[in-house]
């Protein structure tokens, strides 16, 4: 992961993570389960927030299991975690097998050649070696389609040296209530899961749920469950309130003030007019810093919960606010604004980007001052 900014006193914007959210999102989220496991999506540095640091707090909550996507996510994630099981979503490549072996990773295969690769090198190893199996019940992704998983379960020997430890699918809709896809990969799933549990172990374990299939009902959590962005704070569900804690707060800081003519343009492409006199404020954060330009004339900051509109459109380092209305000398160079927190949750940034809180996330750059709470 790059390096972040050092010095909150140099950084243009503040990144505060709550760490004891993530964990009371989790906890939360194992309250809804009676009896399956749950995991925590911990790929793309969870989700561009710090995997070692939040799977370590996870793990002391009673997390034990981890879904990376890269090897190489599962390898740094190793030095974050002793025992707990780390699953790299993206499976092996040809070559890549000692990796494995030597930081202990569990690898999801994907396509009947991983399988391949796996069986060669149980066979070399002389031992059973653990791997999940992904099957694909409607996302043409990953995983073994109804075909292969057909093939696979008519060979005799296509198991040997493969430990099971589980059999996964994902959904493609689990963020609808009512898609009615989700009982259709439900149905599926659970007529494969039943077929390798009369062929390979009568107990083997299975998942079907992220995030949102674990606010479809009981019958979707199977004997685990692999949240990723409801553990960020992230809205499982569309269309209903979001039971989650938020995790980030974004602070830009202002680095001018500055009244405004009316009829005098602002930034780029004068895409912005001031229609009276007023006051603009501007800030330290721009796209490269994940900001997404499509925000342009849309979102909002907050000062000490006053809405403060974007104005202008979004430069590489740059945002420009309107303040008129903020009382003359309440804000000064120096001050913060508001630009993701509980005024602004990133479901609502992410809807105003034409985008989802998964991207708003993923795309936090690295200029920020990062800041973590709530490690115990
Ligand atoms: C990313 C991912 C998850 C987590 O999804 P969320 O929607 O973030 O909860 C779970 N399973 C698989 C296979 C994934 O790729």
């Amino acid at each position: 992961m790059p390096k972040s900014a050092r010095n909150e006193g140099r950084a243009g914007a503040l990144l505060t993570v709550d760490i004891g959210a993530v964990v009371r999102n989790w906890q939360l989220l194992n309250s809804k389960l009676s009896g399956a496991r749950c995991a925590a999506v911990v790929k793309a540095d969870a989700y561009g927030l710090g995997a070692g640091r939040i799977a370590s707090a996870l793990s002391w909550a009673g997390c034990k299991d981890f879904f990376v996507a890269h090897i190489d996510e599962g390898v740094s994630l190793r030095s974050s975690l002793a025992t707990q099981r780390i699953f790299v979503l993206h499976g092996p490549f040809p070559g890549t097998e000692k990796v494995f072996l030597e930081h202990d990773l569990i690898p999801v295969l994907n396509a009947p050649w991983q399988l391949e690769v796996w069986r060669r090198l149980a066979a070399k190893e002389g031992r059973n070696l653990p791997v999940v199996l992904h099957l694909d019940t409607g996302m043409t992704r990953l995983g073994f389609t109804p075909a292969e998983t057909d093939a696979l379960l008519a060979d005799a020997a296509a198991f040997t040296g493969l430990d099971i430890q589980l059999v996964m699918s994902h959904l493609a809709c689990g963020d609808e209530l009512n898609n009615r896809m989700n009982a259709e990969q439900h149905l599926l799933f659970s007529e494969m899961v039943s077929r390798f549990r009369a062929t390979v172990a009568p107990q083997l374990p299975c998942s079907l749920a992220a995030s949102s299939g674990i606010f479809l009902g009981a019958r979707y959590h199977g004997d685990m469950v692999r949240p990723g962005i409801a553990l960020y704070g992230g809205a499982p569900q569309e269309g209903v309130p979001n039971p989650m804690e938020p995790v980030i707060r974004l602070q830009g800081k202002i680095l001018r003030l500055q009244e405004v003519e009316k009829g005098q343009t602002v930034g780029y492409g004068a895409s912005y007019r001031a229609p009276v006199k007023g006051r603009v404020a501007t800030v330290g954060v721009g796209y490269a810093d994940g900001y997404l330009r499509s925000l342009s004339g849309k979102a909002h900051a907050y000062f000490k919960g006053q809405r403060v509109p974007l104005i202008g459109r979004v430069s590489m380092d740059l945002l420009t606010f309107d303040v008129s209305h903020l009382p003359e000398n309440a804000v000064k160079p120096g001050d913060y604004l508001d630009l993701i927190g509980k005024d602004n949750p990133i479901d609502t940034i992410a809807r105003q980007a034409g985008t989802i809180s998964y991207e708003v996330l993923t795309a936090l750059g690295h200029r920020y001052y990062r800041h973590y709470i709530g490690e115990t």
